[in-house]
């Protein structure tokens, strides 16, 4: 299983950091169960230098350990939840 970096590991960058809410798990969309509620903190996936190649390969399940780290508001509009 992969892991999300800690937020503190990417404030250098200069740019606001989103902070993960939720999980969502590589096999989600097969099952259509609800997204997890992270409880450490992580940095939102979206903001990784991988995450178009993330993002395409969890969409398309080809990594069924792939979870996504992901802030409410990314996942929005990503529509992923309402
Ligand atoms: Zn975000």
């Amino acid at each position: 299983m992969q892991q999300g970096e800690k937020v503190s590991e990417e404030i250098t960058s200069g740019i606001p950091v989103c902070k993960a809410e939720f999980i969502f798990y590589a096999q989600s969309r097969a099952t259509s169960s609800r997204p997890v509620k992270l409880l450490d903190e992580y940095a939102c996936d979206f903001r990784r230098s991988d995450w178009e190649h993330r993002w395409t390969e969890w969409n398309a399940h080809h990594n069924p350990y792939l979870n996504l780290f992901l802030c409410g508001d990314h996942a929005r509009k990503l529509g992923l939840i309402e």
